[in-house]
């Protein structure tokens, strides 16, 4: 895991005219299952991927954050102590520092301070890989080591949280920092969204002679925001007609269904709450070491989330099709729909057949070409050097 280090540390040598004080690193992250469960405070299962932010610094002491990226081309100066960057209304070249001085100006309350810090990346920004939050985290480590507070990982993976929230303006949920911090390799990530609570679970395609690759769909989110948001208020609208805090609170679905009369809302509860129930059964399976059936329960959340809660999109939907019909176990839409991925759970003897068929689909449509990512269980955020 040394290898990310080396162009950072140049990276900053060049940037700063001096050495870094060492470098830190945290992942993106890929969601197995549980979408669009998140802020009905239920489950979901992600696991940290290879690829991930890394971050190269060195501690100050006037109070100031001045922060650099290999993947931005303006350079931020700031204090480390300020209101919400939201507020202060930066201009677009300077957003993306939002992140790291949010983060920053979070834990300045709990005795980091100033810092130069080189942001490197292998992640892909805004493709639903979760850079936002391996920049908080990666960001977050860094601080805290360099001025000796230690907080625990799962009140790190809030703080951060915090910071995309109030510093940069974004509600986001826990799921993103809390893999970036806690996965572990070889395992997916249980988190109960309500409670914080969270279990490591054996994942590791490659020891059961599997794959699990990430499918670039490359269609746009174009309805990404409106219908997010319609979906967030169906939910609570079903909540509260069914006297409830939050959907995870349905024990009894058909009694449920019965008692709305919309329709939609039946739909929407019917999906939530049977996401919940694969969240836990694939749990199961993945701690019995039945990672092939596993693959049964990402084709039903596929359906789910394509016919009861209506997010899919024409490529996601073609691309499961293709690649259960060459031979996955089995392959779903992930993210907030309407654009972005899809992961399929593969026999590595099947994935060359299956990136084929894929491809052989969206050629015959006239599509843009899809991209591929083998994703590969891998260990959360940590220092480097
Ligand atoms: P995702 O988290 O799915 O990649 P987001 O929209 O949540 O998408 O976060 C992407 C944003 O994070 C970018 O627009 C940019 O502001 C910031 N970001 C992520 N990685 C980097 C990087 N290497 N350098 C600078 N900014 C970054
Ligand atoms: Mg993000």
């Amino acid at each position: 895991m040394d290898l990310p280090a080396v162009p950072v540390i140049e990276g900053f040598a060049a940037a700063f005219g001096r050495a870094p004080d060492g470098v830190w690193h945290a992942p993106g992250r890929v969601n197995l299952i549980g979408e669009h469960t998140d802020y009905n405070d239920g489950f979901v299962l992600p696991f940290a991927l290879s690829r991930g932010v890394s971050v190269a610094a060195a501690r100050r002491d006037d109070g100031v954050i001045e922060v650099r990226s290999r993947q931005a081309a303006t350079a931020v100066t700031a204090p480390a102590d300020g209101p919400p960057v939201v507020s202060e209304g930066w201009p677009a070249e300077r957003a993306w520092a939002a992140y790291p001085v949010g983060v920053a100006r979070v834990l300045r309350e709990h005795g980091t301070g100033g810092a130069s810090l080189l942001i490197d990346s292998d992640l892909p920004q805004g493709a639903g890989l979760s850079s936002s939050a391996a920049l908080e985290c990666a960001t977050a480590l860094a601080l805290c080591d360099l001025h000796g507070v230690e907080i625990d990982r799962p009140a790190l993976a809030r703080l951060a949280q915090r910071a995309e929230n109030e510093q940069v303006g974004m509600p986001c949920g826990l799921m993103d920092q809390s893999a970036s911090l806690l996965c572990t390799a070889g395992h997916a990530l249980m988190l109960d969204c309500r409670s914080g609570l969270s279990s490591q679970v054996p994942f590791d395609p490659a020891a059961a002679g599997l794959a699990l690759l990430v499918v670039d769909t490359r269609a746009a989110h174009a309805l990404t925001g409106g219908e997010y948001g319609r979906r967030r208020a169906e939910c609570e609208e079903a909540a509260a007609a069914l006297g409830v805090e939050a959907l995870r609170d349905v024990k009894d679905l058909a009694g449920a269904l019965g008692t709305l009369r919309d329709p939609v809302l039946r739909r929407r509860v019917q999906h939530v709450v049977t996401e919940n129930h694969r969240v836990e059964a694939s749990v199961g399976l993945l701690r019995a070491g039945a990672l092939p059936e596993f693959g049964a329960m990402l084709n039903a959340s596929h359906l789910s989330l394509r016919d009861q809660f209506e997010v899919s999109w024409p490529e996601a939907d073609a691309a499961v099709d293709a690649a259960v019909r060459a031979g996955a176990r089995g392959g779903r839409m992930v993210g907030g729909g309407f654009g972005g991925s899809v992961i399929v759970l593969t026999p590595v003897s099947r994935a060359d057949g299956v990136r084929e068929a894929i491809t052989a689909a969206y050629a015959k449509r006239g599509w843009t070409p899809p991209g591929f990512l083998d994703a590969v269980p891998s260990p959360g955020a940590q220092r480097l050097s």
